[in-house]
């Protein structure tokens, strides 16, 4: 049954409505073969796109969908409870074109925005590198000054989408410190640059993870989105944004175990009864179903907030800390409750467990989301 949403206008049911069509016609058929095959979901971008769900929250003139925060998130979400491969890279998309929207000048919008969020084109974001996760401002790829622009030379890793995007967001040093990193938009053909073989990864096998290499990689001044130095700001107003996007995925893959475990527990019988029926079992399930709601209410203020022009950093970081700790524990819950047969590949919920995962670990551990928390409470 779907999620019974609260949404503000008739234009955000009609658009849930299409996600669900969507979700339902195009990745629901396809994504159990694909994840286990490992195999890109040739094509689905290019519909997702078609249908207007690519560039949601971008404003109208620009070429996005003009939603807020607040809906885009619920569509992300819809799309994750059917594929969070898809959704995630729907997510990073979002976040790469989030540089160029908030800090390019009008000449770069102009020039590269229509297409970025035309749905056409899908971005990547690369500020990862193998010895600079969390600490970001770690990272070694270099970019000298030369004539008209930067020659750059080092690698970046764990890149959602390396390989098949059409632009990365760059993020590369130009002097020293946390104040020497700059931001670039580099096209996927450039020369000089190439990528590694796809990560063996524990789940989203069908969307690859790759490094990538920039080899004397000439990138013109135009390249670069706001000034020299401001990299790691504009990084870290993107992962704002993007936490929002991780969480809301979280709760969709949630939302998806929550549901198949209700289904299989009103069948499953044991003891002359159903599953459901046996109250400790009953509650193991109305926990998993407390955990999402709370999820989404955490999500959805924090997005409300954002769409309000407030600020909601710390908000961000409490949603994504809350939603994906949540979807970690209602999967395994939800393999629980299915027994032996959950610790098979026969049902879906052993892979919303391996997919929750890594949502506690990427665009900041939740580690780092606490030490955000923590920060902004020792400020206050
Ligand atoms: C599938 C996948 C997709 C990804 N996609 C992208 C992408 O598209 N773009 C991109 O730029 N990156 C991407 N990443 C990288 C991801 O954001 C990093 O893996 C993540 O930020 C953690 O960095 P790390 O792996 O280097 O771990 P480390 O930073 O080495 O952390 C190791 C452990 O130490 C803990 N830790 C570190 N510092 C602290 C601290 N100060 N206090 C407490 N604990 C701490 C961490 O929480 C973690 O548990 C992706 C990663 C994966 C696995």
């Amino acid at each position: 049954m779907p999620v019974d949403r609260l949404l503000p206008t008739a234009e955000a049911r009609d658009l849930l409505a299409l996600t669900r069509d969507v979700a339902d016609k195009v990745l629901d058929p396809i994504v159990d073969d694909h994840e286990r095959r490992e195999a890109y979901p040739e094509g689905v971008f290019a519909t997702l796109g078609e249908a207007g769900l690519l560039s949601l929250p971008y404003a109208e003139e620009w070429g996005g969908g003009g939603q807020p925060y607040e809906v885009y998130l619920q569509v992300l979400e819809e799309l994750a409870s059917r594929w969070a491969a898809v959704a995630v890279a729907v997510s990073v998309h979002g976040l790469a074109c989030h540089p160029l929207m908030a800090f390019g000048t009008d000449q770069q919008k102009e020039d590269k925005l229509p297409v970025m969020l035309g749905g056409a084109q899908i971005g990547a974001y690369s500020l990862s590198e193998a010895q600079a996760g969390s600490d970001a401002a770690a990272l070694s790829c270099k970019a000298t000054a030369t004539d008209g622009g930067y020659t750059v030379t080092g690698s970046k890793a764990w890149i959602t989408h390396g390989g098949v995007a059409d632009f990365y967001n760059l993020f590369a040093r130009t002097g020293e410190g946390s104040k020497g990193i700059s931001c670039f938009l580099v096209p996927g053909g450039t020369d000089g640059l190439s990528f590694g073989k796809p990560e063996e990864k524990m789940g989203l096998h069908a969307i690859p993870t790759t490094s990538a290499h920039y080899d004397n990689v000439h990138v013109p001044t135009e390249w670069r989105i706001g000034e020299e130095g401001q990299g790691l700001q504009i990084a870290f107003s993107a992962l704002d944004a993007g936490r929002l996007g991780i969480a809301a995925v979280a709760v969709g893959i949630a939302q998806a175990a929550l549901d198949d475990a209700v289904k299989y527990s009103q069948e499953r019988t044991a003891f002359g009864k159903k599953i459901i029926d046996h109250q400790g079992l009953g509650f193991v399930l109305a926990d998993m179903a407390a955990a999402v709601d709370s999820a989404r209410a955490t999500y959805l203020d924090a997005a409300r907030r954002r769409d309000a022009g407030l600020p909601y950093s710390r908000n961000a970081s409490v949603a994504k800390l809350i939603a994906t700790d949540a979807a970690m524990k209602v999967t395994t819950d939800a393999v629980q409750v299915f027994g032996g047969y959950g610790y098979t590949r026969d049902f879906r919920v052993e892979r919303y467990m391996r997919e929750a995962k890594i949502t506690q670990i990427f665009e900041g551990t939740n580690q780092i989301q606490r030490l955000v928390i923590a920060r902004s409470l020792a400020t206050r």
